[in-house]
């Protein structure tokens, strides 16, 4: 008798520990200097259809049980296919006048990620970087040995000109002052307390002698730990790698027990600012608790959850 009441006792001990019992994902479509003036009400209405179109696909995903990093990877590739952001096609050019992608994608419960750097041919650098996670022994492929490895993992194969947008070219052409920017990324927990993050960018206008930002480099602009949270970063990625901003973030939540808002704005908001290290991170934490912090005018971001919250915002 006293066993078998022992059993269900045990099996709910067990269900409290594994599911989070929600979900949350939060996604942004780069930071920078931005002003309502520098955009039309069409290309706003615009920037705000897309947020709301990736954030839909992470929410299906996560709502129907899917996992954390099918939800981030698949609302990635939708914002890589988009052109309006700088990922996929749309992405920013070289001072050469190519474009050279990058891109991570990193699991929170097993801590295994996957990240490509300079790819010049693959349609969806956040794909090559799942399967570098799942099908190579490595953390990090870059430039002509990444596109083989997309080849023998049967990835859709374009010639370089697919990532050609006319507004990039022009925007390469001017060699703004401002540098363009708006790398993709999202993060998500998932029904099973399972976290993921994913980042993928053309990097910065104007980058030469092969020049890889923070976005691949795991712990810099791209990190999940089921221990404490999920986080993708979007910036001036040279500050983001000195800082390892994304771990940082995690850090401060694992040995100093700090809420994933005041961790997240501490480094954004007070570290990075004292340095100019100019951008943000969207966040979520391992109860479904959402940060967005930028230290720049704006930020794409959008973010859902379980209890029906939702947001879209441009500016601070
Ligand atoms: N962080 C990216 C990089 O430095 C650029 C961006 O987020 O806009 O490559």
């Amino acid at each position: 008798m006293l066993r078998i009441l022992t059993i269900p006792l045990v099996v709910v001990m067990f269900s409290v520990q594994c599911f989070s019992q929600t979900w949350s994902i939060a996604i942004h479509g780069g930071a920078g200097s931005m002003i309502p003036s520098d955009f039309t009400k069409e290309q706003l209405d615009e920037y705000q259809k897309e947020l709301k179109n990736a954030l839909e696909i992470g929410k299906n995903i996560l709502s129907s049980g899917g996992t954390a990093l099918d939800a981030v990877q698949q609302v990635v590739m939708y914002m890589e296919d988009c052109p309006l952001f700088n990922a996929g096609k749309g992405a920013v050019f070289t001072h050469e006048g190519h474009n050279e992608l990058d891109a991570a994608i990193m699991d929170g419960k097993t801590l295994d990620a996957g990240a490509v750097a300079g790819v010049t041919n693959v349609k969806n650098p956040i794909l090559l970087a799942r399967k570098v996670m799942e099908n190579s022994p490595h953390v990090m492929l870059s430039g002509k040995g990444a596109s083989e490895f997309a080849r023998l993992q049967g990835l859709e194969i374009v010639d370089s000109s697919y990532f050609f947008t006319k507004p990039r070219w022009e925007s390469l052409q001017k060699v703004l002052e401002k540098e363009k920017m708006g790398t993709v990324g999202c993060v998500a927990l998932d029904l099973n307390g399972n976290l993921a993050a994913a980042t993928s960018t053309g990097g910065m206008t104007n980058k030469r002698w092969g020049r890889i930002g923070d976005s691949p480099i795991i712990g810099a602009g791209t990190y999940a730990n089921n221990a404490t949270c999920a986080v993708s970063a979007t910036g001036h990625g040279e500050f983001f790698i000195r800082y390892t901003v994304t771990h940082d973030i995690s850090a401060l939540m694992e040995y100093k027990n700090l809420p994933l808002d005041s961790a997240a704005n501490l480094v954004i908001n007070y570290k990075l600012e004292k340095v100019h290290g100019s951008g943000g991170v969207i966040a979520v934490d391992k109860n479904g608790n959402i940060s967005t912090q930028f230290n720049t005018t704006g930020m794409f971001r959008a973010y859902a959850k379980k209890d029906g919250e939702e947001y879209i915002g441009i500016f601070k």
